[in-house]
């Protein structure tokens, strides 16, 4: 249930809100907007209670109730776009943000060659996995600890914000020490004990959709973070497993505006996964900004040919910074910049 305060309503009434709901036992998120607050009430039996009982108290605008599964991530509780800042780049704002680097960091000359390059081209996140998820308990797992380290020395050496992959809630306070984005995979995005674990930290996050997952499920697990009081969260579109098997997932281009008019979350793309081959790459890429997206997450790896995770989806660094200039007057043409 979502209760909307009137326009200057006191504290003093908001706190009357909160305190009638807490007296029936259910939670409360306040979105404090500029001009208005607005009351979630969350609880498994908000069904059954008259919306009157909010309703009746001063300073309340009025009181709907939310029919979707998911509460914290609608436009019903938040109705202006969230923008999520890291160290003062705004995911959400009119800048396309790009996280470019390789699938897996493998060495330190591998990453920096990877970092220099994707920075020189425009990129203002660097991405590479320490930690990989991988199908088979045998293909490789990442460096680890290792990874993170060189990740860290990275940042430091470039003055370039992280983005890096947890797949254990045990983990996440060591890799939130190296990284300034905690990604969560597209196996892992109901992993619900994750979830909770990063919505405590409240650090940074990347929820990549599960690729055979819809919309709404997607947003019910950023519930998971916000619920925690994380409120800095970013959704990542990785393409769907569907019935075409031509490239590796099938890029959901309709999920963008879809969560653009159900939720206030910014929501970026990952066209390298979706492809799984470098030369479909730009397209994807290019689809997604002219569609709506936030920003872009793309594999770029030195030498494609060496890589250990994901060569063929790879973009080398020239193809990457070419790709970047075909995107810049795609970005104006939807009133952004990149
Ligand atoms: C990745 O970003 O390298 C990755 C494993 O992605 P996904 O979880 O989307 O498969
Ligand atoms: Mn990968």
């Amino acid at each position: 249930m979502i209760v909307e305060m009137r326009k200057g309503a006191t504290p003093e009434q908001v706190d009357g809100v909160v305190q009638r709901a807490r007296s029936l036992e259910l939670s409360v998120q306040l979105n404090l907007g500029t001009d208005k607050t607005v009351v979630a009430l969350l609880g498994s039996n908000t069904g059954q209670l008259s919306t009157d009982i909010f309703a009746v108290l001063p300073g309340v605008e009025s009181v709907t109730r939310i029919m979707k599964p998911y509460k914290l991530a609608s436009r019903e509780f938040k109705a202006r776009n969230s923008v999520v800042s890291i160290n003062g780049i705004e995911i959400g704002g009119k800048r396309i943000v790009v996280m470019a680097g390789p699938c897996a960091v493998e060495s330190e000359e591998q990453l920096v060659k990877a970092v220099r390059a994707v920075k020189r081209s425009g990129a203002c996140v660097v991405r590479g996995g320490a930690f990989k998820p991988r199908t088979s308990p045998f293909s490789f797992q990442g460096l680890e600890q290792a990874g993170l380290e060189l990740l860290g020395q990275a940042r430091e050496q470039f003055g370039i914000p992280v983005v890096t992959e947890v797949v254990n809630p045990q983990d996440v306070s060591q890799v939130s020490r190296y990284a300034d984005i905690l990604q969560v995979g597209s196996r892992n995005m109901q992993n619900f004990a994750l979830l909770t674990e990063i919505g405590k930290s409240k650090h940074p996050v990347l929820l990549k959709r599960g690729f055979s997952c819809t919309v709404t499920e997607w947003l019910t697990a950023a519930d998971y973070l916000l619920a925690e009081g994380n409120n800095s969260v970013i959704l990542c579109e990785r393409g769907i497993r569907t019935f075409e098997d031509s490239a590796r997932f099938s890029l959901d281009v309709c999920s963008i505006p879809v969560v653009k008019k159900f939720s206030h979350l910014p929501v970026i793309v990952d066209p390298s996964h979706a492809a799984g081959h470098y030369s479909l790459v730009p397209a994807i890429a290019k689809a997604a900004v002219a569609a709506g997206a936030d920003g872009l997450l793309i594999e770029v790896h030195p030498n494609p040919k060496e890589a250990l995770v994901d060569g063929l989806q790879s973009l080398t660094p020239s193809d990457f910074a070419r790709l970047m200039k075909e995107l810049e007057p795609i970005a104006q043409s939807v009133g952004r910049y990149i």
